[in-house]
């Protein structure tokens, strides 16, 4: 059998480019006692791996240079020498831009088996996967939503911000969005059932943004889940409420090395801001807890997703660097089988 496999093969200095990827062959090993043969059938494409590709001090090492492409992955299991996995078995894990990977069936948290009786497999890489308990742990732990507060979020209409808003709805919040154009605001308010989303591609001028912010939150904001930093984040520190809540999950604006400087963040004292990063797999702790809500809430209907899917490996980094540039609309995927 042959693999194809998507390699880094250099490091990106300021914007990544499809040069930075390579795609090879290679065979299949065969599986040892314990291995785990999976196919995978669909690839999740992640912010974060923007960062990992570049050689720099951060949360997780690097992606090394010549090397399959960290990613998660969503698939079946074509052979097995591991009691607990069957060939059938849908599992997710973290098998990389490839078509195959070879899996030690005993590591921990390294291959998941789901049931995709209720919940679609790929619904496992978004809202009941991790962007999804990204949305919960945020929300929930550290902007601690109650009821008739005022939730905002950037990135509205991706994996994670769509689910935050949704989240906060249940939690009887006012829900607002920030999100790039107007299907993508439509969605987010018709859809998803947000009280408004601020297309920020209609407000350039920070004074301007603001505005439009502080018509759709006129009570103020009490929690912000922010995924962006640069104007958005500017524009919603000047709306937030004395003593609220700031859950940091990303800062996508600057992922390609663009400064993103805060225009005013002495705002963080005078309204005595709890502001609070995070990192979602170092709170394993909560998987099983968000996962179960979350899982409920997609088998019922009541968590709405949409999905962006490339397909092919090959369409890989091209979806990737779409989806820096904001042409996803909801969880980006690549469907490989
Ligand atoms: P999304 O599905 O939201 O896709 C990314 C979106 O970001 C784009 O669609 C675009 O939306 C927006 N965007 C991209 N580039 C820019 C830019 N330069 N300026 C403004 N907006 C931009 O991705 P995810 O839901 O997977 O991730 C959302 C955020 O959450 C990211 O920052 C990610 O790094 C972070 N994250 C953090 C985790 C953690 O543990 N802390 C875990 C998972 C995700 P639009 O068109 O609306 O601008």
């Amino acid at each position: 059998m042959t693999n194809r496999q998507i390699l880094l093969t250099s490091r990106p200095a300021g914007e990544a480019t499809s040069a930075d990827f390579t795609l090879v062959e290679r065979p299949v090993p065969e599986l040892a006692d314990g291995q785990v043969l999976v196919q995978h059938l669909y690839l999740s494409l992640d912010p974060y791996m923007r960062g990992r590709m570049n050689d720099a001090k951060s949360y997780a090492p690097p992606q090394p240079l010549n090397a399959v492409m960290i990613g998660g992955t969503a698939g079946v299991v074509v052979a097995s020498r591991h009691p607990g996995f069957a060939p059938g078995d849908n599992v997710v894990g973290m098998g990389g831009w490839q078509l195959y990977s070879v899996v030690d069936g005993a590591a921990r948290g390294a291959l998941r088996k789901v049931d995709t009786s209720r919940v679609p497999l790929t619904a496992y890489l978004g809202a009941v996967g991790m962007p999804g308990v990204t949305a919960w742990y945020g929300l929930t732990r550290i902007c601690q939503a109650k009821p008739g507060q005022t939730i905002a979020v950037s990135a509205a209409s991706g994996a994670v911000g769509s689910v935050v808003g949704q989240l906060a709805k249940a939690r009887g919040c006012r829900a607002v969005g920030i999100a790039g154009g107007t299907a993508k605001c439509d969605h987010v308010v018709t859809e998803l059932g947000f009280d408004a989303c601020i297309d920020y591609t209609r407000h350039a001028d920070p004074k301007a943004l603001y505005g439009a912010l502080k018509a759709a939150t006129p009570d103020g904001i009490d929690g912000l889940f922010e995924n962006v930093g640069g104007a958005l984040l500017d524009a919603a520190l000047a709306r937030m409420n004395d003593f609220g809540r700031i859950a940091l999950c990303g800062m996508i604006a600057g992922y390609d090395g663009r400064p993103i400087p805060l225009a005013n963040p002495s705002l963080i004292l005078t309204c005595r801001l709890h502001v609070e990063g995070f990192i979602i797999s170092e709170h394993m702790d909560v998987w099983p807890e968000a996962l179960a809500e979350l899982g409920k809430m997609v088998a019922t209907g009541a968590l709405k997703y949409r999905e962006t899917i490339a397909t092919g490996l090959e369409s890989a980094p091209e979806a990737f660097l779409g989806l820096l540039k904001g042409r996803n609309f909801g969880k980006q995927l690549v469907q490989l089988a």
